[in-house]
């Protein structure tokens, strides 16, 4: 299999000016293609240390691609850094030139200034690759079974000439000898850790292989699995899946673009259940997650329900009065403390009473948490 590494170029990527969302995009097709990437570079707009970075990301790679700096200013420095690394002179190309004077035409533009002639020099070695959404052309070299892409740096552009020209060219030069399948489940509440202990086994697999990330709460499972076809590698990934819900069951909330307010609203669907939400000491955020035909009653800081501000209280005027009525979700927000916030969730399901609660350092808590708590917890409680 093919391994590649990707170099984002320009000073502005390095200054924090502009979040490197290229690489992000590459490396999502790159994996569906079933090439391999180990690293990815981003580096600023200095054509000897560009030269320096291609040369050396191939002694490791089959496939180097580069994004940005094809514009036609001075400080654009693709092609030459390219030259560089390859060895090679940078050669003016008349017919790139007329093309790129078609463009600005048929846009209705005025005509290019002679700066924009530096678009139309290119590494002697290089293919060009035209560019039919903007002005800067890509260009390919492929050479000693290396293949060297430039692609520029504007996202759209690079998404274009990626998915037109790139992955076809790719997948002619390689052609995979395997397929490769990828399956995401997604947990909450348990926390990377826990879930990499339970696991643990099914991480050294190498095929397919398992790993884990981890934000607000949501720890992912990624499996990837290869086969010799779509059938070898469907089953190899169905076995692995099924040997990861033996462990975690009911903690796996969905899989692969599902969402925990997806699936929870799909609940409330299918068990024709309506909620009545207390919020205390929020923005009525919670209220947001459920599609409006699930809402039955919303309150906001109705303290004077309870005799005293006490979880306590308000369990037993739940207990006492509504829980048997209606699927009612409390969700109390305590930041009286100013190092911590305290969150605690109860539900009211067909006279049970479900609950979680959990302490947070204020100084990194966020609301986020409160809406997937408050949705995992309903979706247990049903589930149960
Ligand atoms: P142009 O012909 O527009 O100059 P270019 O190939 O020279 O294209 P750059 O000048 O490097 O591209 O970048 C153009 C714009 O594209 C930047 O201002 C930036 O907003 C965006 N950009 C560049 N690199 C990246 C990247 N890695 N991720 C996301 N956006 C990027
Ligand atoms: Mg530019």
């Amino acid at each position: 299999m093919a391994i590649a590494e990707i170099i984002a170029i320009g000073s502005e990527l390095l200054l924090g000016e502009t979040q490197d969302t290229n690489t992000v995009f590459i490396l999502k097709e790159l994996r569906n293609l079933g090439v391999n990437v180990y690293r990815t570079l981003m580096i600023g707009d200095n054509p000897p240390r560009i030269a320096s970075a291609i040369r050396e990301a191939f002694t490791r790679a089959d496939i180097v691609i580069t994004t940005g700096g094809l514009g036609p200013t001075v400080d654009d420095p693709t092609r030459e850094a390219t030259a560089l690394a390859f060895d090679c002179p940078v050669e003016y190309r008349e017919e790139e030139w007329d093309r790129i004077v078609k463009y600005f035409l048929n846009l209705g533009r005025k005509l290019p200034s002679n700066n924009n002639k530096r678009q139309a020099f290119f590494p002697t070695l290089a293919t060009v690759i035209p560019n039919p959404v903007g002005t800067a052309p890509a260009y390919y070299i492929h050479q000693d079974d290396k293949l060297m892409i430039s692609l520029p740096g504007v996202p759209s552009e690079m998404r274009f000439l990626l998915m037109n020209e790139v992955i076809p060219l790719i997948r002619n030069i390689y052609p995979s000898e395997s397929t490769m399948l990828v399956k995401t489940l997604h947990t909450f509440g348990m926390g990377e850790s826990v879930v990499d202990e339970m696991v643990s086994e099914l991480e050294k697999s190498t095929n397919p292989t398992l790993g884990l990330s981890a934000k607000q709460g949501i720890t992912d499972l990624r499996i990837t699995a290869y086969g010799e076809d779509y059938h070898d590698a469907a089953q190899k990934l169905q076995q692995f899946e099924m040997a990861i819900r033996n462990i975690l069951g009911n903690n796996i909330y969905g899989v692969d673009d599902e969402t925990l307010d997806q699936v929870v609203n799909d609940l409330l669907e299918k068990n024709k259940i309506q909620l009545d939400i207390y919020e205390f000491g929020m923005k009525n955020q919670l209220s947001s997650l459920f599609r409006a035909e699930f809402l039955r009653d919303i309150r906001q800081d109705p303290w004077e329900l309870f005799e005293d501000r006490s979880i306590e209280a308000i369990k037993r005027y739940f207990e006492q009065q509504r829980a048997a009525e209606f699927p009612t979700l409390v969700c109390i927000k305590d930041s009286s403390d100013k190092n911590f916030t305290e969150i605690s969730l109860l539900f009211f399901l067909k006279n049970q009473l479900y609950q979680s609660s959990r302490k947070f350092n204020s100084r990194i808590f966020s609301d986020d948490y409160i809406s997937l708590a408050a949705l995992d917890l309903i979706r247990n409680s049903i589930q149960n």
